[in-house]
């Protein structure tokens, strides 16, 4: 029989729960224990594909190609599990699934209220992902924060679960904030007492509190939270500030919280060090050399807007003993003076994307990487712009483009598929999810691999017409992988070139601290050993 772990958060949002929550996950994972993780959005949306992301940040895709929080990337990356897509549930996806089995008259005739159908439902996909992933320990992150009126339901559906599984099987964890104020130079516990007493009002008394800070905390504050928040000393939990998120498992195994878990959860799993983590981390921060990485996006001022691809590039970093700075340009800038802003770049990268604006930018980045031999690395929408700019430029399809950006275009050398122009609705429509594909041997892509088939995934409605591959392998591009059953490219790179690889898929999900995804790897490899702008 599985235990479960319910982590929530108070105060406000941004405090990490989903890092909390992985990191909870890694401890365990560490300790041989068998982990699942689920996270609750209480948003209506069916899932994030369909939201911008100034809404949303990244949209994170699973192997079997759902479209998920990015919360999911972090339980992935720390815990080296795979997630599928029963392990992100949006509270549309409750409420679709409870009018659906009321339209075939599942509920025999009663009245389909939030509780108890849809706090229901919500429990019975808590059952579902122990018993699919056959999971010791099943932590669920709730989405938002108490308080909030859209995650009432999710509140309440695991206070109810509690009761049916058993207070010995499962635990509550609260992440709350506790802010210094420098003018009374004193920690303030106040916001994490009331935000206890908001969960207490719907019957939620946590066992653990975790405690964002920005300096350590007192004796003082802690005992302050453990009397008010009725919960012992022990069970408060520091959770400072770290610039590298990697150290958070560290930091919460000193604080004694795996043992602590193991204790109320009555379970036994021997000791063991956390070296691993700790030599990846001391690594990371002693980092001396540098390596400067520009690249040409859309959303460069969200920082989550990218995370998979900032974790991708920090991994690839450390193995190659060099931090990586990374560069964001706004495409529209590089529009306007393409060398102000990439000449002093040891590697270029333009990542995944959609929509026209700043198109003709990111078709630049790709040509200045090209002319001036700087290592290039196209994700997605960044592989189309590398494909356009080698036909407008090299192959003389001056007006070549994708009929995303220009329908009429006399060179659709990036188009839909017959069936996916058949397509009208948006969500989950997009090719999704992990494919096969079959490298060339003699390619950057196989050398970086070291294998000819990889599966990576996907998120893209768009793809290279074959209609043009011959013209354009004839003047030098190369078709380096390739998905065998739909002969669709999926890999195209510049034989004359240090480094120049663009890839249809997106590698940055399958990037971990302990495994680096070998394609950022050799990017960044390639980048260090750049020296100078061809003239
Ligand atoms: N907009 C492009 C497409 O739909 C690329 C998508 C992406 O970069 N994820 O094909």
């Amino acid at each position: 029989m599985a235990k479960f772990i319910f982590v929530t958060g108070g105060v406000l949002s941004s405090l990490g729960k989903g890092i909390a929550s992985a990191s909870i996950g890694a401890l365990l994972k560490n300790r041989g224990i068998k982990v699942s993780m689920l996270k609750f959005d209480p948003y209506i949306n069916v899932d994030p594909g369909t939201m911008s992301p100034y809404q949303h940040g990244e949209v994170f895709v699973t192997r079997d190609g759902a479209e998920t929080d990015l919360d999911l990337g972090h339980y992935e990356r720390f815990i080296g599990i795979e997630m599928l897509s029963y392990n992100n549930v949006t509270a549309g996806q409750i409420y679709c699934a409870v009018i659906e089995k009321e339209r075939r008259g599942e509920y025999l005739g009663k009245t389909i209220q939030v509780v108890p159908h849809i706090t229901g439902e919500i429990q019975e996909r808590i059952r579902k992902v122990a018993i699919k992933d056959k999971a010791e320990v099943v932590i669920t992150e709730i989405g938002g924060t108490v308080g909030d009126i859209e995650s009432l339901p999710f509140l309440e559906a695991i206070r109810q679960f509690r009761l049916r599984e058993g207070r010995e099987n499962t635990l509550f964890i609260h992440l709350t904030l506790v802010p210094y104020i420098p003018s009374a130079a004193e920690l303030k516990t106040k916001p994490t007492q009331h935000s206890v007493g908001k969960l207490r009002e719907i019957g939620i008394q946590p066992d653990i509190i975790l405690c964002r800070t920005q300096v350590p905390l007192t004796q003082e504050a802690r005992e302050k939270i453990s009397l008010f928040c009725s919960v012992e000393k022990k069970d408060v939990i520091q959770a400072i500030d770290v610039d590298n998120i990697y150290e958070v498992p560290l930091r919460f195994e000193r604080e004694g919280l795996t043992d602590n878990i193991l204790e109320k959860l009555g379970l036994s799993a021997p000791e063991k060090d956390l070296k691993k983590w700790q030599v990846w981390v001391e690594r990371t921060n002693s980092l001396q050399k540098e390596v400067k990485i520009s690249i040409v996006g859309k959303y460069v001022k969200l920082k989550d807007a990218y995370k998979s691809l900032n974790e991708a590039l920090t991994h690839a970093g450390v193995a190659n003993e060099v931090k990586v700075r990374a560069r964001w340009i706004e495409a529209e800038d590089v529009e306007r003076n393409p060398e102000v802003h990439l000449s002093d770049s040891q590697g270029i990268l333009v990542p995944g994307g959609f929509g026209e604006r700043g198109i003709e930018g990111k078709i630049m980045a790709a040509q200045y990487a090209r002319e001036k031999r700087i290592p290039f690395l196209g994700i997605c929408l960044g592989m189309q712009c590398a494909v356009i700019e080698f036909a407008r430029n090299v192959a003389g399809l001056r007006e070549a483009n994708s009929t995303e950006f220009s329908p009429h275009t006399p060179h659709p050398v990036i188009d839909l598929l017959p069936e996916q122009r058949k397509v009208k609705s948006k969500g989950g429509t997009m090719r999704l999810g992990s494919y096969p594909c079959k490298l060339k041997r003699n390619s950057f892509s196989f050398q970086a691999y070291g294998r000819e088939i990889i599966y990576e995934r996907h998120r893209h409605r768009y793809e290279f017409n074959n209609h043009y591959r011959k013209v354009l392998v004839q003047r030098g591009l190369r078709i380096a992988g390739v998905f065998p059953e739909r002969n669709l490219v999926e890999i195209v790179e510049i034989s004359d070139h240090p480094w120049f690889v663009a890839t249809q898929f997106h590698p940055e999900f399958q990037s971990s601290p302990f495994s680096p995804h070998p394609l950022f790897r050799d990017f960044i490899k390639a980048a260090l050993n750049f020296n100078g702008p061809a003239k």
